[in-house]
């Protein structure tokens, strides 16, 4: 069985797919961590990455590895572990940038659809209902209003010791779904027969509750 969470940055998709995905023993896999590796990668080799040709040219030098550790996803890039170094806002700004090209999301959608024929999957991202896996049995849409993404990643960035203003980041969240909802290829929307989940008024048990009552009902 597999699950697909889709929603707008900062929607609390990974924090909520990773706890679902401990509650039900299926493996959590954030597709957004396969974008920001590759952008990472990109950004470290002072690779542009408004320039589509050059990021094309790059992708064949990139190999991306997932491995689990303690239920918890690692990704490896060119063998080294770089799952912390790309959580930084700048890696997650040139992921929507390059995640719009062609040879970038082939690359990724190969990886990501070996992963759901293998395991049971909990992945999240922003086409998992609408392309990677169109046939999942359970599709969340999962939003908040802006403002409240906002808040919730200005918390997080404070409780980390991270100096930051919550306008702009409010600024950035709104820019970055806006990339990512007019792109050409596999944009963020949801899926038809997906349910929509609006976190703006709930707490983190309650989405995951409600979840695990959409995915039960389904199961049997
Ligand atoms: O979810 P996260 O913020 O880590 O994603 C970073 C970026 O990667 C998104 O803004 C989006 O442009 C891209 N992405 C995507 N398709 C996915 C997952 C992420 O285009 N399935």
């Amino acid at each position: 069985m597999n699950i697909a969470i889709d929603g707008p940055a900062g929607a609390g998709k990974s924090s909520i797919a990773r706890l679902v995905a401990k509650e039900m023993s299926f493996i959590y896999v954030d597709t957004g961590a396969m974008f920001r590796t590759m952008a990472y990668y990109f950004l470290k080799n002072g690779i542009d990455t408004s320039d589509e040709e050059t990021v094309n040219t790059g992708c064949d030098r990139i190999d991306i590895r997932i491995e689990y550790q303690n239920d918890d996803q690692h990704i490896f890039l060119n063998g080294t572990d770089v799952s912390n170094e790309i959580r930084q806002e700048e890696v997650g700004k040139n992921a929507s940038v390059v995640a719009r090209y062609n040879k970038v999301r082939a690359k990724l959608l190969e990886l990501q659809r070996q992963m759901a024929a293998s395991y049971d999957v909990i992945m999240d991202g922003r086409d998992i209902g609408t392309v990677v896996l169109p046939d999942a049995e359970v599709k969340i849409f999962l939003t908040a209003s802006s403002g409240v993404r906002a808040k919730r990643r200005y918390n997080e960035l404070r409780q980390k010791g991270i100096d930051c203003n919550l306008k702009e980041i409010e600024r950035d969240i709104i820019a970055r779904d806006e990339q990512d909802m007019n792109r050409e290829i596999a944009p963020l929307k949801q899926a038809e027969d997906a349910v929509l989940v609006d976190t703006s008024d709930m707490t983190i048990d309650e989405v995951v509750e409600r979840i695990k009552n959409i995915a039960g009902r389904k199961k049997s």
